[in-house]
């Protein structure tokens, strides 16, 4: 089963794709993570995404089309896999096809922006060991400080206001078309995000099942 996961940043991808790992046993592809990685990593890929990164602009679609292709070719992927974040762009879709890489379902989480500008001001990020807190609905014990490790708790550039501004901004104009996209293919199925996460997921595992 081939998925792709749809939706604005903050909307929930993340938290769905690791649930529907558990279940389905197929892997989550992020090209989000996966370029944070290569920019962790100061590879040449990296290098060149990171400004656009810090931005809230989109990474430009060769870089990530490489980076998604390569990905979904390693032997994981044969059974099927959870794509999260890719496609951003029309370009991006268009690739997808181009290349043979079948599709049978785009779950597209939807949620008003406004509960989305509340969900990604209020994150907070352990550099250390990867802990995500929510300074409203996940707050950690001690203020700013890891539960986990202790580690200091951060911002992460891109889910500061402006930034986010900038990127639903970007997601209206670039992402947003792919939901005609998929619908034009008989293929896009929406699930409301603002609900409790085991409710996302029953309306996600519908949506899966009857593609
Ligand atoms: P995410 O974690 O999915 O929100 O991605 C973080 C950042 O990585 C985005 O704001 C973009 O700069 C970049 N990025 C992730 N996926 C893509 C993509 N498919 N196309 C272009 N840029 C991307």
């Amino acid at each position: 089963m081939n998925v792709i996961l749809l939706g604005p940043p903050g909307v929930g991808k993340g938290t769905a794709a690791k649930k529907m790992v558990e279940v389905y046993g197929i892997p989550q592809i992020s090209t989000g993570d996966l370029l944070r990685e290569a920019v962790k990593n100061k590879t040449d890929l990296g290098l060149k995404a990171k400004k656009y990164m810090d931005a809230g602009e989109l990474v430009p679609d060769d870089l990530v089309i490489g980076l998604l292709k390569e990905r979904v070719a390693k032997d994981d992927c044969r059974k099927g896999f959870i794509l999260d974040g890719f496609p951003r762009t029309i370009p991006q879709a268009e690739s997808l096809d181009a290349s043979g890489i079948r599709i049978d379902v785009v779950v597209n989480l939807h949620a008003d922006e406004s509960v989305i500008v509340e969900r990604l001001s209020g994150r907070r990020d352990c550099p250390k060991c990867g802990a995500i807190y929510h300074i409203k609905n996940k707050p950690p014990k001690k203020p700013d400080t890891c539960d986990a490790c202790q580690g200091a708790l951060i911002t992460r550039d891109d889910q500061k206001e402006e930034v986010i501004q900038n990127r639903l901004q970007v997601y209206r104009k670039q992402t947003e078309p792919l939901i005609r996209y998929y619908e034009k293919k008989g293929i896009q199925k929406t699930v409301n995000a603002v609900q409790t996460i085991e409710k996302v997921f029953a309306d996600i595992q519908k949506a899966v099942g009857q593609a």
